[in-house]
């Protein structure tokens, strides 16, 4: 063999076996009862959507491989967030197989049969691993439910989806899962000052959620967590934000949505015991705000908001509360003018 082609031979062998030890670094655990292995944190990519920084297609891909790369082998999005054509623009080329989550807000059978046809075809796979009734909210929306659920249990017993359950900021709701046989997954709200935990109609405790995870985890469901920075108001504090969730019994991933590769870099050097107590990540580009030149005061937002973060300020237009915001972006789709943007 001549030795261009050997060195190039070895240098191939290399990559291979580099990106091998990158990923074997990361730590993979089982999902509750599921058979599936996670790492300890994946990838919000609703951040690189359309509802929050509206990245370029090849961009926000490039951050979804990035994460891959680094070890990270765990995916979020959900029909509402926009976000399956960067998943796909990510793994194209690639033998990255991560476990990639979805959801749905709708109800019905048909809807949810609908999202998750679609979740397969715009993803390119033929089994999406984890699919979620989305954003539980309280506990009359999970029976209100039910057509959605058992097109839920029907996709798994088809092999559409191989686990299901669901994802909530109220505690009414999560306390749910542990009693539903069917469900395998809870996908909770849980950060260490309680940011966007709901009760019933009222704020919720970090306590009473923790509770509810212990509870889930315990029957066997699989859980992981969301906004353990609140939506970045904790993220000051990050490893504090992350001992807190990552030390709750019973959480077995968290999802960090991610909106750079320095995201990335964080959020596994945390989980590899690299990252200073002292980290500060930038957040400066991390806030939702309404363009005031933009709102024309319909008030929309305010509706949709279940974190009660949005309210008319003198002029009659939306103003956002950054301490109350926990960034989840479900009220930048609800606007007709598009006045909700991260910056
Ligand atoms: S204002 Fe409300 S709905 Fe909008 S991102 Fe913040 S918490 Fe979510
Ligand atoms: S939905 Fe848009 S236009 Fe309506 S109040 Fe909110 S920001 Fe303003």
């Amino acid at each position: 063999m001549p030795v261009e082609v050997r060195e190039l031979c070895m240098a191939s062998s290399f990559m291979r076996f580099f990106r091998f030890v990158a990923i074997k670094n990361m730590e993979k655990r089982s999902l509750g009862n599921t058979n599936l292995l996670i790492t300890p944190v994946g990838m919000g990519v609703l951040t690189v959507g359309r509802t929050q920084l509206n990245l370029p297609v090849k961009d926000g891909a490039r951050i979804v491989r990035y994460a891959l790369e680094r070890g990270v082998n765990f995916l979020d999005t959900a029909e509402y967030y926009e976000t399956y054509p960067y998943i796909r623009e990510a793994l194209r080329g690639t033998d990255f197989e991560p476990v990639i989550v979805s959801k749905s807000l709708v109800s019905s059978y048909g809807g949810m049969a609908k999202a998750i046809e679609d979740a397969r075809a715009a993803i390119g796979r033929d089994v999406i691993d984890i699919f979620l009734l989305h954003e539980v909210r309280q506990a009359p929306d999970f029976e209100n439910r039910a057509g959605a659920r058992q097109c839920l249990i029907d996709a798994k017993a088809k092999g559409h989806v191989r686990a299901i359950g669901l994802s909530t900021h109220h505690v009414d709701a999560a306390r749910l899962c542990a009693g539903q046989s069917e469900a395998d997954i809870l996908f909770p709200l849980i950060n260490y000052k309680s940011l966007g935990i709901r009760n019933g109609a009222n704020p919720g405790t970090k306590e009473d959620m923790a509770a509810a995870i212990k509870a889930a985890a315990e029957a066997g469901k699989g859980v992981f967590a969301m906004k353990a920075f609140g939506g970045g108001n904790l993220c000051a504090d990050y490893t504090k934000a992350m001992d807190y969730v990552t030390g709750l019994p019973g959480v077995d991933s968290v999802m960090i949505g991610m909106g750079s590769e320095s995201d990335a870099d964080a959020a596994v050097d945390y989980c590899e015991g690299k990252l200073s107590a002292d980290f500060r990540p930038d957040v400066g580009n991390k806030r939702m705000r309404v363009d005031q030149g933009d709102c024309e005061g319909c008030g929309a937002c305010i509706s949709r908001c279940t974190s009660k973060a949005i309210h008319y300020n003198e002029n009659g237009r939306a103003e956002i509360d950054g301490t109350a915001c926990v960034t989840c972006g479900y009220c930048a789709p609800i606007c007709p003018v598009r006045a909700i943007i991260m910056f």
